[in-house]
């Protein structure tokens, strides 16, 4: 397994090859896929090579090119416990921003609890986490191997005295076990 940071405009995107399969955490904002797609060089991969998508919330920042990435043939994981937030985020988006609307007929809608084995299915070890704090709708996506996708979960060493919810989120993470923890923005660190 490999892990790269394809971000670009002050935001982090991540793929994972998992060998027989790719999946992207978070992608761009809308009208950059080709900014997206350069960034997937050093990663010897294509936008048509990576296979699955995972957002860990609908922000524009985080979610603005899934489907652009779709109609290139990526299979978009959707958590059931995130799909009103998608209205949301279509709701504050200015047209000028060439968005492309979200199909809600064609991804594969799955529960936290069923993430573990839909990751398995595609030769990743771990499960996906609902760590609200930033937004409602945040999830992160733990690996067994210690790495941890955030989103915009902030470092817990920047969280407010009483942003319990936040907190929270983060002994999930520490008691899953996560090491390395790769942010939606700035620099990866250790916990
Ligand atoms: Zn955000």
């Amino acid at each position: 397994m490999k892990i790269f940071n394809v971000g670009y405009k002050s935001s982090n995107y991540y793929l994972i090859d998992a060998d027989q399969y790719c999946l992207a955490i978070d992608i761009g904002w809308p009208g950059t896929i080709n900014d997206y797609g350069r960034q997937l060089r050093p990663a010897g991969k294509r936008v048509q090579e990576i296979n699955y998508l995972i957002v860990t919330h609908f922000h524009v920042d985080h979610a603005g090119l899934v489907q652009e990435l779709k109609d290139k043939g990526v299979k978009f994981i959707l958590f059931d416990m995130q799909i009103q937030s998608i209205a949301q985020m279509e709701a504050v988006i200015q047209k000028k921003m060439s968005y492309k609307p979200i199909n809600l007929e064609d991804n594969i809608i799955i529960t936290l609890s069923e993430s573990r084995k839909v990751l398995q299915s595609i030769g990743l070890s771990g499960e996906v986490i609902h760590t609200p704090g930033h937004s409602g709708d945040s999830i992160s996506v733990f690996l067994d191997s210690g790495d941890a996708f955030i989103g915009d979960l902030r470092p817990e060493n920047q969280i407010m005295e009483d942003d319990i919810v936040s907190k929270n989120s983060w002994l999930k993470l520490k008691e899953l076990g996560a090491k390395r923890v790769n942010p939606g923005h700035g620099h990866s660190f250790e916990v």
